[in-house]
């Protein structure tokens, strides 16, 4: 599934992936019993949103037996018959919903050998956007699924887990007028059997996962294109067609290149790819059928910001990566989730840098790294491979530690290997697994056997074990040129050390270069000394070229001193990076002091990287949320005007036509961090002016700022502007549009109109996948974070059944982490001691540790920051 998180300053985490929360027992399928094929045919009726289905599904019995236990969640079963050895029996169903099973028994005992289970039953479309769901568009009823992870339970009986691969074949019977997109080709399309509906068939599919079966029912309509010989179609609702011709340009690109990369090619026969106007996940890469929200597909290319068009090639290169890593190759149980997502999400951005190298996707792979290794320094992370069980578990593991961590450690053994040794590793992994399932042993055992070097030593420690590494770097030259170096676990918070109990080491590749040259990679322990290949004492070391590694750096003083003056020189964009970065860590540590920080960000005005302003912009806009008030803040916001005035004077609010894609993102950067950090007045006008002349039908504004421009003119306006921007969204067809304008209502400070905005999300106007990100816009607004929160609290019996589907849970639980006192924290704690979200239980430990460092952060740091404005 998709998993990304908006870029941009002050905006929510927007992480999109599925969260149930059925608290349901744990329950494993016994292996005796195994699926081959499944025949599966519906009859649909969208008008009273329910379904009929008949089943068969030949099995495999390995022993005499009974009884066949499998997985099936709210339906309804009408008949059972059981053919094995030659004879029919009749079977009585038990289900069990808090393991969501049926057991199957019939009356005389079935030989082991093949028996076919032949059911008919009943379902709902249901409005929770999982299982087979209804969906709704222009006053038209649509039916769509979405099984990952335990949901195709819902549609059908099934032996509903990773492993158990068959093959599958699918029959619907829906209205004339409607079409229907499933995993197979379109083979047959009859009238009947009843008048004003048709009969549709398709392919049987490769072997595969059930929660990887795909049905989308409805007036869709599609624009056709191909690739390398393979048909693809995107598909939306009527009005949106058009919108899909970016996505479908993109597509055939992305697949093109994959081609190129993989030994085995596009294995599927075709590829559709589907708008759905109502969706849990960013994007679910059923095999051959990707299934989408509206939002991160659909553009017009006059709307479409930047931040757009990045993120529907990202999401399409992440979903068609999974064809190979996923639904070819699947991992054995979801435990080793990180096989599916982490590699998508390294993959996603080998197309992108391939065909737009303006996009700087070196420098966005080590954003992922740096909030991986955010979260892996708080004491309540989990380890890559962690025990699950529960649907809520698995659920919860779709995080940033699966993704973003997953990617960050493949792109280390890349970075240590070469790309094209990497590339044979991947190859051969797949080539062994494909149509099949697999495990992290066996990724590392192909990655060791193919490149000749220790990966199934590095790996597990990266994998098995919880959190990042911080490698300390002290330069000696009494004799040769060495670099002795240590790792320990690095904490956020110090005290945790004494805590938790773990104590990891790390076999860690680091990569050295000097001022002369790159000098290669070592894989170092807990402590080791590595030999520096130059003639004379150098001025620095670095341990971290390319900036590929996954783990902090602390130089001792003078090694950081003599870095300093070549930040600019020699030392790549992600590099710079990297180095930030870690230097910010260090001082949420309480290592380093803010001063040092704030002393190093002041020689970034004149940064012309987005990626690297964006990540140092986001670091000053906490200092003055956080450490400042009062007479500081005023100092601090003068400080940011001096630091970013020029920048913005330079760029100004519109693109000039030369103008590159970086440069267009990072005027929005510029927009966003002058006003929120310097609170600079002739800014708000001039946002006020554009946003005010595009809204009446005047000059547009440029698209990759629209969106920084609304929500500055957005925070500083009134009544009259509020109505215009909901009414604006409301008519928009784009959706860039409408949810640019939308979720600017939440940048708004005046309490009435907070208020205003928060009561907009009980209405039907706002759908239920987009409660969670509307809501999180208001907790991310310094200003609005209070009585968003009280909101909540006060509505949660209405709200809960809009944010606890689509992961909207977990989200929610994470943008409270925006809190830094203890009284909200207590607040938040007690709150859900009594109104529990099982699948957000570690989401919300780490939101209460994340509050708790900033509060240590408060007290420690914000008389250094006065201090250091003072000494200005
Ligand atoms: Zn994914």
């Amino acid at each position: 599934m998709a998993f990304l998180r908006a870029r941009g300053i002050g905006a929510l985490p927007w992480i999109l992936c599925l969260l149930a929360c059925s608290p349901a027992g744990a329950q494993r399928l016994p292996t005796t019993i195994t699926p081959n094929h499944y025949d599966l045919a519906f009859d649909v009726d969208l008008a009273t949103a329910r379904f009929e289905g008949v089943e068969t599904i030949n099995v495999s019995l390995a022993q005499p037996s009974r009884r066949i236990t499998l997985n099936a969640l709210d339906i309804q079963f009408h008949e059972v018959t059981i053919n094995a050895g030659g004879s029919d029996q009749k079977a009585s169903v038990a289900l069990n919903t808090a393991t969501e099973t049926a057991a199957l028994t019939v009356a005389r005992e079935m030989p082991a050998g093949p028996a076919a289970i032949h059911v008919r039953y009943t379902g709902t479309l249901n409005d929770k956007l999982r299982g087979f769901y209804l969906s709704k568009a222009n006053g038209r009823n649509y039916a769509v699924t979405q099984f990952e992870s335990t949901d195709a339970r819902r549609a059908f009986p099934s032996f509903d887990e990773p492993a158990f691969k068959a093959t599958f074949s699918v029959t619907l019977t829906i209205d004339q007028g409607d079409t229907a997109v499933a995993n197979g080709q379109l083979v047959s399309d009859t009238p009947g059997p009843k008048p004003g509906r048709h009969t549709l068939t398709f392919s049987e599919t490769p072997k595969m996962s059930s929660y990887l079966v795909a049905m989308a029912v409805g007036d869709f309509r599609c624009l056709e294109g191909g690739s390398e010989g393979v048909p693809i179609r995107i598909c939306a609702t009527p009005d949106k067609t058009e919108l899909g011709r970016l996505a479908l340009d993109a597509a055939q690109r992305i697949l093109a290149f994959y081609n190129g990369y993989y030994t085995i090619k596009y294995p599927f026969k075709k590829l559709d790819v589907v708008a759905v106007p109502d969706f849990a996940a960013g994007a679910m890469e059923n095999t051959a059928a990707i299934f989408y929200r509206e939002v991160d597909l659909l553009a017009d290319s006059k709307s479409a910001s930047v931040e757009n068009l990045q993120r529907i090639w990202v999401v399409l290169a992440h979903e068609m990566a999974h064809q190979w890593f996923g639904d070819l190759v699947t991992m054995q149980w979801w435990d080793d989730l990180w096989l599916n997502e982490g590699f998508a999400t390294w993959m996603e951005k080998r197309p992108l840098a391939a065909l737009k190298p303006e996009w700087r996707m070196d420098v966005e792979a080590v954003l992922d790294t740096q909030r991986a290794m955010a979260l892996d320094a708080l004491g309540s992370t989990r380890a890559i491979h962690t025990a699950v069980e529960t649907p809520a578990e698995i659920e919860a593991s779709f995080d940033v530690i699966a993704y973003e961590k997953g990617a960050s450690v493949m792109r280390m053994i890349e970075g240590y290997l070469g790309p094209e040794v990497f590339r044979n590793g991947v190859n051969t992994y797949i080539d062994q697994h494909a149509y099949g399932n697999a495990t992290s042993a066996d990724f590392w055992t192909a990655m060791t056997k193919v490149s000749g070097k220790p990966i199934d030593r590095i790996l597990p420690t990266f994998v098995n074990q919880p959190g990042v590494p911080v490698v300390g770097v002290t330069l000696r030259c009494d004799a040769s040129p060495q670099l002795a170096v240590s790792s320990e676990r690095f904490f956020t918070d110090p005290a945790m050390a004494k805590v938790v109990r773990t104590k990891p080491s790390w076999e860690t590749p680091l990569c050295t270069k000097t001022p002369a040259a790159a000098s290669g990679c070592s894989v170092v322990g807990k402590q080791a000394t590595i030999p520096v290949e130059v003639a004379s004492c150098p001025r620095w070391a670095f341990v971290n070229t390319g900036a590929n590694g996954y783990f902090r750096s602390a130089y001792s003083a003078d090694m950081l001193r003599a870095i300093a003056p070549d930040i600019g020189s020699s030392f790549s964009e992600p590099e710079r990076l990297s180095i930030v970065g870690d230097e910010w860590a260090l001082v949420r540590a309480g290592r380093h002091s803010v001063a040092d920080y704030l002393t190093l960000a002041a020689g970034f005005g004149r940064e012309h990287a987005n990626g690297v302003l964006a990540e140092v912009s986001s670091r000053l806009l906490f200092v003055r949320d956080y450490l400042t008030s009062g007479e500081s803040q005023e100092k601090y916001e003068r400080f940011m005007q001096s630091l970013f005035g020029p920048l913005y004077r330079e760029l100004g609010l519109n693109a000039s036509p030369g103008d590159d894609d970086d440069k267009r993102a990072l005027r929005a950067t510029v927009i966003q961090t002058l006003d929120l950090g310097g609170n600079d007045a002739a800014l708000a006008s001039d946002a006020r002016r554009a946003l005010e002349k595009s809204l009446s039908g005047g000059a547009a504004m440029d698209a990759s700022a629209a969106k920084a421009i609304a929500s500055v003119a957005a925070r500083h306006g009134d009544q009259t502007l509020w109505t215009q921007l909901l009414d604006a969204s409301q008519r928009a067809n784009s959706p860039t549009e409408r949810y640019r304008l939308l979720y600017a209502l939440g940048a708004f400070e005046d309490p009435a109109l907070i208020d205003r905005g928060l009561n907009f999300a009980l209405t039907p106007e706002l759908r239920s996948q987009d409660t969670p990100t509307f809501l999180g816009s208001f907790l991310s607004n310094p200003m609005a974070r209070p009585r968003a929160w009280a909101f909540i609290k006060q509505h949660w019996n209405e709200l809960a059944p809009k944010t606890t589907i689509a992961g909207g849970d977990t989200r929610l639980v994470e943008s409270l982490g925006a809190f830094c006192d203890s009284r909200s924290r207590d607040d938040i704690k007690d709150f859900f001691k009594t109104h529990k979200l099982p699948a957000a239980s570690r989401a919300l430990d780490q939101t209460i540790e994340r509050i708790n460092n900033c509060i240590a952060m408060k007290e420690r740091e914000s008389g250094n920051v006065a201090a250091w404005l003072a000494a200005r």
